[in-house]
């Protein structure tokens, strides 16, 4: 009997090959563009080219075939460097897998090379100003026009990426002929289409993504511009949020990994009395407790991806959401104690620890934050009623 695998020698040797490229970049490179205010485009490039980015796209536009799985193993061994990708939650995870799931023909052929071969990003928009987590409650709203075009109006807000992506994955609504009730439907927009504005917020986090709010006021779209079925309501919208789970599990344990790895190697060496601080188990243990905590999220990560890879959106989505809270929870606490490990040199530019305090925040926030995800498991695991 052979005995069961986590991950094949394939997904080992993906895993080996994507982090000697991220050790050619690291941190410092992302630390470099990001005070630069640039964007890694040479890793993109580069990860692109070696077929990485379009990992999960089908074959026959120019993907690698394979699944959510082998993404996410792409964007956990970059950010274990210290150079994640952000843009791969969104472009290929989000906007590649509801396009080749749900598209038109058309669609797929327009989008899903450039997306596999980075020569095209694609941002994704759903959060709004004042419906934040409560997505029911999102406004933007497309009404089609006599000629069959939208007409988009609506807010939206931290989306990141719009500045660099050729279009946007805009979530909007339509509303129902038969009962006037809004329906959840999905647009590109062009990053210069007209009456499509623009703010950059100005974030405390250090890194190459900018965030954007967003206004679209009578945006005009060609028909074609609607992504699935108009009557899909959440099925198609889930399909896209559950691959930006896993991605953002993959991205936490990857900056988890990253700054666990840096508290280590100081523990190994500084000795301010008669051993390396790493021997104090004071030190040691909790650096042990989050690497423990950051293996276990990746088990979760892994039974998400396998699950949904293997196209059990149902049971992907509590997995999904499970190891995306995992992971963040592992993360932060992860960066907390690796910038403990290192006293004041944990607060110092030159070794670049105390930014991630603000960079790990993001998982427990976004795409969905901490408290909604127990909300989801109350409800839908454990059948707890609703506060709300
Ligand atoms: C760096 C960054 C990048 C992002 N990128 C994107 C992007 O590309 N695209 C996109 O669409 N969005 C993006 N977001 C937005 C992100 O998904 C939202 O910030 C997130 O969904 C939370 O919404 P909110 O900020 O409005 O918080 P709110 O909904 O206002 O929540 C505030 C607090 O209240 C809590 N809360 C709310 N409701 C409940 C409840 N019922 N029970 C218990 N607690 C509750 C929340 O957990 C949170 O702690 C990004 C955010 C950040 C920070």
């Amino acid at each position: 009997m052979t005995a069961p695998v986590l991950e094949t020698e394939e997904h080992r040797a993906l895993r080996a090959a994507v982090a000697a490229l991220g050790k050619r970049y690291g941190r410092d490179y992302m630390t470099r563009i990001t005070s630069a205010g640039g964007h890694p485009e040479e890793l993109w490039a580069e990860a692109a080219k070696l077929g990485y980015l379009g990992v999960n796209l089908p074959e026959e536009y120019g993907g690698g075939g394979g699944g959510i799985g082998e993404l996410s193993i792409v964007l956990e061994e970059l950010g274990a460097a210290g150079s994640p990708l952000l843009m791969m939650v969104v472009s290929p995870a989000i906007c590649g897998t509801v396009i080749s799931r749900f598209g038109t023909e058309e669609q797929k052929r327009a989008w899903l090379p450039g997306l596999a071969d980075g020569s095209r990003t694609m941002a994704f928009g759903i959060t709004e100003p004042d419906a934040g987590s409560n997505s029911h409650r999102i406004t933007t709203t497309a009404r089609r026009d006599d000629d069959g075009s939208w007409v988009l109006n609506g807010r939206k807000v931290f989306i990141s990426g719009v500045d660099i992506a050729d279009a946007t994955l805009i979530v909007g609504r339509t509303s129902d002929a038969r009962t006037g009730n809004l329906k959840p439907c999905l647009f590109i927009v062009p990053r210069d289409a007209e009456g499509f504005g623009r703010r950059q917020i100005d974030m405390e986090l250090q890194a190459p993504e900018k965030q954007w709010e967003l206004t679209l006021d009578d945006v005009r779209l060609p028909a074609d511009a609607l992504v699935g079925d108009e009557d899909a309501g959440l099925l198609q919208l889930f399909a896209g949020l559950n691959p930006e789970r896993i991605m953002t599990a993959a991205f936490a344990i990857g900056m988890g990994r990253y700054a666990l790895g840096r508290a280590v190697e100081y523990a190994r060496d500084r000795t301010v009395w008669k051993s390396p601080i790493g021997a104090h188990q004071a030190i040691a243990h909790p650096l042990a407790q989050v690497h423990i905590e950051l293996e276990l999220a990746r088990l979760m990560m892994q039974k998400a991806a396998t699950l949904y890879d293997a196209g059990d959106d149902i049971g992907a989505g509590e997995a999904a959401n499970m190891a995306k809270y995992a992971a963040a929870e592992a993360c932060v606490r992860a960066v907390d104690q690796s910038v403990h490990t290192l006293g004041g040199n944990g607060l110092t530019r030159e070794f670049g620890l105390a930014s991630l305090i603000t960079g790990s925040r993001v998982a427990r926030i976004a795409p969905v934050s901490r408290e909604m995800i127990l909300n989801y498991v109350s409800h839908q695991t454990l059948g707890l009623p609703k506060s709300y």
